[in-house]
């Protein structure tokens, strides 16, 4: 079997700065909404093309070139969404870091990426200075979620109009970075193109239509909240209620002025616990699509029962954007990620033998289209491995295409953790466990947890005789060390760890042994 590709209605990229795609379709009427805070606060399409304007001139001002990155590590807030935009159009590369993550984090990514600007948390700033002085970087620049912070301040004292600096389709316009298997992140860097043929086929894909309000509960410094939410809401020059984070409560009392929720799983097992998610909660809303981490079967069944909606689920990753989703009109099959998009050619390959697999047979997936980026940050070598000769990624995933061309994701090649919608590489927890005296070896696994999804979990294999480390121990020692979402849930230890023929730990042994674990403690 060849690839599975659906070529029909591909919107390809028209060319040029992203931010102009989405200027072209700013709604005519710029006094219309673009987003609204929970604190009440609006921003409108004219202040968004006044906002990245001063923004972009400012960058300019302190002499962001095209191609130069500018590093963001702040809380969600309006100005935040500005700051990625005037990025941009500044023909900057942006680059945004979880909030959560540490000083010591922080100094890679800076040491990495060389940003000319690296605008941080007003409380964080005085941490921070010496580590952004350190990497070179020429200005550190503060942004809090009220619009407070040198950035905005500084900003505002810039002139408002700005002429779009022209990039070519293949520019870089965005570098995420991800867990590396081996411990060091790898910067993902996406093309004004990457992004915007994406967006377009989504938008198109998902039927926006104008009068579609998003909620947007999702954090910004990863694709899903970033890219996928946000670019489809330009694009459609509507509007999204922005919350600062996801809070049932909250989400329940917005349902009824918006149509249209992107989440993650967590997302709706939180709202099956909640009894005000009912029929007439979900009266209002057109469509729920959830991603970044599988959605059991389960929850699409319960939610499906509770509400009347079947929620469509789509799959994707940060090096790729998205790439398949459930139909919007045809039938979303719980348990599978749907059909390869418009412009996707996906193919699932024997990891052993390279040969193409055909139908229902699992391999690893491999992926092509103008969605998929064009390497990592510096890293030539990383990047021959993972995309292929003929353009095609591997994604890592392991998963099968049934008769009905339906992906299926069926596991993870890279032992990938996702915790609460968050990704957790097993490799970066255990180098800090391993490193603790006394012990001799950790092996860290996801194992079911009823809320987040999967929990990180240690076990370990302390040095006989010796005083190792308790299971407080091991966790005080990841909290300083690891942003929280990565810190195991549970430390268990063992006397031996099991070993396949070849020597290495069979991870899944450990999954199965501990795979009651949390919802034994909720009971
Ligand atoms: P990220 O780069 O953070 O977006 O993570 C990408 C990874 O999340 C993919 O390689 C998959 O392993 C996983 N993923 C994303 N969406 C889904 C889904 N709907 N079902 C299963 N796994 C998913």
């Amino acid at each position: 079997m060849n690839a599975t590709t659906t070529d029909d209605g591909a919107a390809s990229y028209p060319g040029g700065n992203l931010y102009e795609l989405f200027r072209a379709r700013f709604p005519q009427d710029r006094s219309r909404p673009f987003l609204e805070t929970d604190t009440g606060r609006t921003v409108t399409y004219a202040e968004l093309e006044e906002l990245t304007g001063r923004y972009a001139r400012l960058l300019a001002d302190l002499g962001l070139k095209k191609g130069d990155r500018v590093a963001v590590q702040v809380e969600k807030s309006a100005e935040n969404i500005v700051l990625y935009l005037a990025t941009v159009r500044a023909g900057g590369v942006y680059l945004p870091l979880n909030p959560a993550y540490t000083r010591a984090e922080v100094e890679y990514f800076l040491g990495d990426a060389e940003p000319r600007v690296f605008v941080c948390r007003p409380d964080a700033e005085a941490e921070l200075a010496g580590t952004a002085a350190a990497a070179g970087v020429a200005h550190l620049l503060t942004l809090g979620t009220e619009g407070d912070g040198t950035l905005p301040a500084r900003a505002a004292a810039c002139a408002p109009d700005f002429d779009t600096v022209p990039c070519a389709a293949d520019d870089p316009a965005a570098i995420l970075y991800t867990s590396g298997t081996t411990g060091r992140s790898k910067g993902a860097v996406m093309s004004h193109a990457n992004l915007g043929s994406n967006a377009l086929v989504l938008h198109a894909y998902w039927g926006f239509r104008p009068d579609d309000v998003l909620l947007h509960a999702l954090p910004i410094f990863h694709t899903h909240g970033l890219f996928v939410a946000t670019n489809c809401v330009l694009l459609n020059g509507s509007s999204m209620l922005f919350l600062a984070k996801f809070d049932a409560d909250r989400v329940l009392a917005l349902l009824p002025r918006a149509t249209v929720m992107m989440g993650v799983p967590t997302f709706y097992t939180r709202l099956l616990a909640h009894p005000g998610l009912t029929r007439a909660a979900a009266a209002h809303m057109r469509l729920f699509i959830s991603g970044s981490a599988p959605l059991l079967a389960d929850t699409h069944r319960e939610f499906g029962a509770r509400t009347g909606h079947a929620i469509l689920e789509r799959y994707g990753m940060t090096e790729t954007g998205m790439l398949t989703s459930n139909p919007l009109d045809g039938e979303r099959i719980a348990g599978t990620v749907g059909f390869p998009l418009p412009g996707v050619s996906l193919r699932v390959v024997d990891p052993e033998s390279g040969a193409i697999l055909g139908t229902d047979a699992i391999g690893v997936i491999e992926v092509k289209g103008p969605n998929v980026f064009s390497g990592y940050w510096r890293m030539p070598e990383k990047t021959r491995q993972e995309i292929k000769p003929d353009g095609f990624f591997i994604t890592g995933d392991v998963g099968k295409v049934d008769g009905r061309g339906y992906v299926h994701i069926v596991g993870r090649a890279k032992d990938l953790i996702i915790s609460g919608g968050f990704n957790v590489y097993p490799k970066e927890v255990e180098t800090v466990v391993d490193a603790l005296d006394g012990v001799v070896e950790s092996a860290v696994v996801g194992v079911p947890h009823p809320d987040f999804g999967e929990a990180v979990t240690a076990v370990v294999l302390r040095k006989p005789g010796a005083a190792g480390p308790d299971e407080a121990a091991v966790i005080a020692a990841c909290k300083d060390r690891l942003a929280n979402f990565k810190v195991p849930k549970r430390v268990f230890f063992v006397e031996e760890m099991p070993r396949n023929a070849m020597g290495k730990v069979q991870k899944n042994l450990l999954r199965d042994r501990h795979a009651d674990t949390f919802n034994k403690e909720k009971a």
